[in-house]
């Protein structure tokens, strides 16, 4: 990626802030400039016969940046420029079936996949403490790789880091259950997760137990340190937010339907809201990949159904957020005293939303003081003004503005930079964990796994990558 040995070094004095018992300085304290941060990465894509197959992968957290904001020699970017086949490496593939047990016939089995994480957390352990001898600067230096993230859809970090408190153990009918946050104790007894203040976000924290009952393989293998064990595995941005709080916060929003079009049925409206979205898009030359908006996809079922962004496309949300800011501010002067209450709060959480956005995609690896001053007011404008919009869709007897347990991981991003900020340290980009770009190179190659012999399909897999990548590189 072309970083110099004086930005490595510089990378590991402000993690140093954040993580000062991190083993990397005990161990390499002397020769920072030559370590190099990594993450990994880990995701199931369709392969054969519309099968799952997972690829495991590594990447090093500094790139080139974002296409908004190219890395220079002063502030390294985030590794979003490039393509995704040179910026990451494959370390393995497995079909899912080989761990998940088929469909009625048999339980399943994490063990084959836990011991192929193991191996990876095996050779990167060596990797970290013994290095490995590269050109670098002109001459034959050693280097060493530092893994500090786990990065990966939620499923995929809640089976690899054996996690019990993850986002599908919401109890809504109970006072507490086994908990929905990795990082807090946010959905146990007591432990409110909707209460995103400061106050209860820190409250949350005290005495937290392990997330999980027996430390995972990657965790034990790995030098992280025994305080920042849980926080290996990261809150991508991407899920969170793109595909997650904001998808949903975008799909409740088309309250257009509701209050706009008058005598026309909701199908007949979303229509006519896709052809001023797709106008727009074009106009402000935003990509949107929807072909139209259904019932479906914005979760429009009937009228007791709680909307959500089910697009599939998470780059989609950018630009439909973008179109319903300046729609629902053109409506506002239209409207009676109550609706237009509701549309203003709606407007202010779009207007959030972007900002978020936007910062978020033109910052740098580290974020400066008014990035992260912008990040973290945005943020919070954007929770309460999700809380307003629900109070008020309850005073219409609408069922719309649901909170669900990503409402909570978008806290914990916001909640992560305000704890830095206080504590007067720098902040990385949230960007820095989001899984774009993985997604990208794992879709790459399961459609390559698609061509080749199944009963050779690991192998051969692993062979079109390697041929592939010797093309691109
Ligand atoms: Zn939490």
């Amino acid at each position: 990626m072309g970083n110099t040995s004086k930005q490595y070094h510089d990378f590991w004095s402000k993690w140093r802030g954040q993580q000062p018992m991190h083993p990397v300085f005990e161990l390499h304290g002397s020769h920072l400039g030559r370590c190099v941060p990594i993450c990994i990465h880990a995701d199931e894509g369709t392969s054969q016969k519309k099968r799952g197959m997972l690829v495991l992968q590594t990447q090093v957290c500094m790139g080139h940046g974002t296409r908004k904001r190219k890395a220079d020699q002063d502030s390294p970017g985030v590794n979003f420029v490039g393509k995704s086949l040179c910026t990451r490496l494959v370390y393995s593939v497995m079909m899912v079936h080989v761990y998940s047990g088929k469909k009625g016939k048999k339980e399943a089995n994490p063990k084959p996949l836990l011991r192929l994480v193991d191996h990876l957390a095996t050779e990167l352990r060596m990797l970290f403490e013994q290095g490995l001898d590269v050109h670098f600067e002109g001459a034959l230096q050693r280097i060493w790789l530092v893994p500090i993230a786990f990065k990966g859809d939620w499923p995929a970090l809640v089976k690899i880091g054996q996690l019990n408190r993850h986002h599908l153990r919401d109890t809504p009918t109970k006072e507490g259950g086994h908990g929905i946050c990795h990082l807090c104790k946010g959905g146990m007894p007591s432990n409110a997760w909707h209460d995103v203040s400061f106050g209860n976000m820190n409250k949350m924290r005290s005495e937290l137990p392990m997330p999980w009952q027996r430390e995972p393989g990657i965790v034990s293998n790995l030098a992280l340190g025994d305080a920042y064990k849980h926080l290996f595995f990261r809150i991508d941005l991407f899920h969170t937010c793109h595909k997650g709080v904001m998808a949903d916060a975008g799909a409740n929003a088309l309250a257009l339907v509701d209050f706009v079009y008058e005598n026309e049925s909701v199908e007949k409206c979303l229509e006519l809201i896709y052809s001023d979205l797709k106008a727009f898009c074009r106009a402000e030359s935003l990509q949107l990949h929807l072909q139209s908006l259904t019932r479906t996809i914005v979760g429009y079922a009937n009228s007791s159904a709680f909307p959500a962004g089910n697009w599939f496309k998470g780059a989609d949300t950018v630009s439909i957020l973008a179109y319903l800011e300046q729609r629902l501010a053109g409506e506002i002067p239209a409207l009676e005293d109550k609706v237009r209450e509701y549309f203003v709060s709606m407007a202010g959480l779009l207007q959030n939303a972007n900002l978020f956005m936007r910062t978020v995609y033109h910052g740098a690896l580290w974020l400066d003081d008014r990035e992260r001053d912008i990040l973290i007011q945005s943020g919070r404008a954007f929770m309460a003004e999700f809380m307003t919009c629900a109070r008020l869709a309850y005073s219409f007897d609408m069922c719309r503005w649901k909170l669900q347990p990503k409402y909570h991981m978008f806290a914990e991003l916001v909640f992560e930079l305000e704890v830095q900020k206080r504590a007067g340290i720098t902040s990385l980009s949230p960007l820095t964990f989001s899984t774009q770009m993985d997604e990208d190179l794992v879709g790459q190659i399961c459609s390559r796994s698609q061509v080749v012999s199944s009963r050779t399909v690991h192998e051969r897999t692993l062979n079109r990558y390697r041929v592939a990548l010797f093309t691109h590189w």
